[in-house]
């Protein structure tokens, strides 16, 4: 059995702030940035750890924060593997490409809510600076759910999801078979009353164990093609920039639509559309 992890950092024991996930040269002393690399391996190695224990025999994991070069690889566990380097497929790079790439479940650690949730932690979808919402066939999509319709269209199922409370209520909706660890109670955007690290540590192995107990009841998230997909923008002219991709509609001052064959093909176009994006706003 092989599984994949996909690590964010909002999502973590101990982290409210956006100081603590990014680092900009002339920014905030990089401190608190520096320790959540360390909790984020932390959380990682903790699913690893329970995953190796419970049945898999490799373990690979993708740093999913940022610029994607957040963990030290010499804090990961061991055993694992690791994902390193800039990522064209971002979130899920190393799923369904040779010759490695299919597993047999996905674990999501130290995720957060989607964009506008009003009291998860660090809530956004794959761009605070551009994006409002996604919606899939009509329903908001936050970065989990995103993530699995790609890891469902490469026979992939989201077995464990970590984050806030927040995060836990929208996979309940999204992926009701996932398991869900809450290691933080969201107070607000910037807020938040958190677990001990040791404590949200013990947390996700017991999800861990819970979830590949149980994987032969869980399910690929495959929402029913044609997919429509839909982004809402900050602004007009980040609209006119996603526009630039063929195949897309206008359909308001700030929102693009367009439709997508399947999963994989759904999830790229998300990508290159919030990327395009984020050229006027630079
Ligand atoms: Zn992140």
């Amino acid at each position: 059995m092989r599984i994949y992890v996909s690590v964010d950092m909002e999502g973590l024991a101990g982290i409210a702030h956006p100081h603590q996930v990014v680092f900009a040269p002339g920014g905030p002393d990089r401190t608190d940035y520096d320790r959540s690399r360390g909790l984020m391996a932390a959380e990682a190695n903790a699913a690893v750890e329970a995953a190796l224990a419970h049945g898999a025999r490799e373990v690979v994991v993708n740093d999913s924060h940022w610029q994607m070069r957040n963990l030290r690889a010499e804090d990961l566990h061991d055993e694992a593997r690791l994902v390193i380097g800039d990522k064209p497929l971002s979130m899920t790079q190393g799923v369904g490409e040779a010759p490695d790439g299919a597993f047999d479940g996905a674990a999501f650690i130290g995720y957060h809510a989607g964009a506008g949730h009003p009291t998860g932690v660090i809530a956004h979808t794959y761009s605070s600076v551009t994006v409002l919402e996604i919606r899939v066939n009509g329903v908001a999509h936050n970065e989990a759910g995103l993530n699995a319709i790609r890891l469902g269209y490469h026979g992939v199922p989201v077995i464990l999801v970590a984050g806030d409370d927040a995060l836990a209520g929208e996979v309940a909706a999204l992926l009701p078979w996932a398991e869900r660890v809450v290691v933080k109670r969201g107070l607000g955007t910037n807020v938040a009353d958190s677990l001990s690290p040791a404590a949200a540590r013990a947390a996700i192995r017991e999800g861990m164990e819970r979830a590949l107990a149980r994987i032969g009841e869980m399910r690929l998230y495959e929402p029913n093609p044609p997919l429509g997909g839909q982004i809402d923008f900050r602004t007009p002219a980040m609209a006119d920039y996603a526009c630039v991709l063929p195949g897309t509609d206008r359909l308001g001052p700030r929102t693009v639509g367009f439709r997508a064959d399947d999963g994989d093909a759904l999830y790229r176009t998300c990508l290159a559309l919030t990327r395009l994006a984020t050229i006027p706003a630079a």
